[in-house]
């Protein structure tokens, strides 16, 4: 600021008597000009300061149609109004809101397959906990899950809740259905979901394993009714919901199929499980 530096160097200058180029003291007339210019000085100064505080104001004033131009862009149609507070604060989110359709009990020799086929016309990955005494016989299945790029988990071997087993027996139900998955697909099992929801987490040969629980159970192996549980899960689904099914039943098979349908509109997409629990 020019009128600061002038205004110090003047006054420095008073301080040390007002002297000339040769060290004279100078005439009257000259140290009541010069200080009557200190004195405009200052007048300028604390004025510049004022209308700093004016420019902080000024700042507010063009901050003012930022406003303007939010509230503007609120302006848009009712429908669209509505859906705005979520799409500002979670617009990426709203992109891949997820979900998970997972299959329990497989895999079975008609309806995996079948539920293969229609998630593969869909693009949709799933997540299948397979039972070990299941797989014999349907190997070729089992593959073709892994191939697609869906996540295979284990399910036990006989369907056992684990807290009423000993230790020894439930590593057995574990570790046996996990190295039979293995040896089809080559890849590890990384993922459990233990029947009845009973998991024992005391159990040392489960320590690599990590639950996957759900938040929907279709109860489909009660129902039965393909139209019921698409009424169900539509209705009840929210983002990063873990759905529990089971690729046992024919109405599961064509519920599900509806329900990625329906849900894909809504903007879901479908991931497999651990996407879900590892955020
Ligand atoms: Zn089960």
């Amino acid at each position: 600021m020019p009128a600061l530096s002038a205004y110090i160097y003047m006054k420095e200058y008073m301080e040390t008597g007002m002297k000339d180029r040769k060290g004279e003291p100078l005439p009257a007339w000259k140290k009541g000009l010069l200080t009557a210019a200190l004195g405009l000085l200052a007048v300028t100064l604390a004025a510049g300061v004022r209308s700093g505080r004016t420019g902080d104001g000024g700042r507010r004033e063009l901050a003012a149609p930022a406003y303007g131009e939010r509230a503007s862009e609120g302006a848009v149609p009712a429908g669209e109004e509505a859906e705005s507070p979520r799409s500002r604060t979670s617009g990426e989110s709203r992109e891949s809101k997820r979900i998970a359709l997972t299959f329990d009990d497989g895999p079975h020799p008609v309806y995996t397959e079948r539920l293969l086929d229609g998630l593969a016309e869909r693009g949709v990955k799933a997540t299948f906990f397979l039972l070990g005494c299941n797989i014999e016989g349907n190997e070729e299945i089992v593959r073709r899950i892994a191939e697609e790029g869906h996540l295979i988990g284990n399910h036990t071997w006989y369907h056992v809740d684990i807290t009423t087993l000993t230790q020894e027996e439930a590593c057995a139900e574990i570790q046996d259905t996990s190295r039979k998955i293995t040896e089809i697909t080559g890849q590890p099992v990384e993922y459990v979901r233990p029947p009845f929801g009973n998991w024992n987490r005391e159990l040392e040969c489960e320590v690599m394993m990590i639950p996957i629980f759900w938040s929907v159970d279709t109860l489909d192996w009660s129902t039965r009714n393909a139209d019921r549980l698409v009424d169900q899960v539509v209705s009840e689904a929210e983002e990063n919901d873990i759905i529990l099914m089971h690729d046992s039943y024919d109405s599961t098979v064509k519920a599900a199929l509806r329900i990625v349908d329906l849900l894909q509109a809504e903007g879901y997409e479908f991931v497999t499980a651990d996407e879900l629990i590892l955020e």
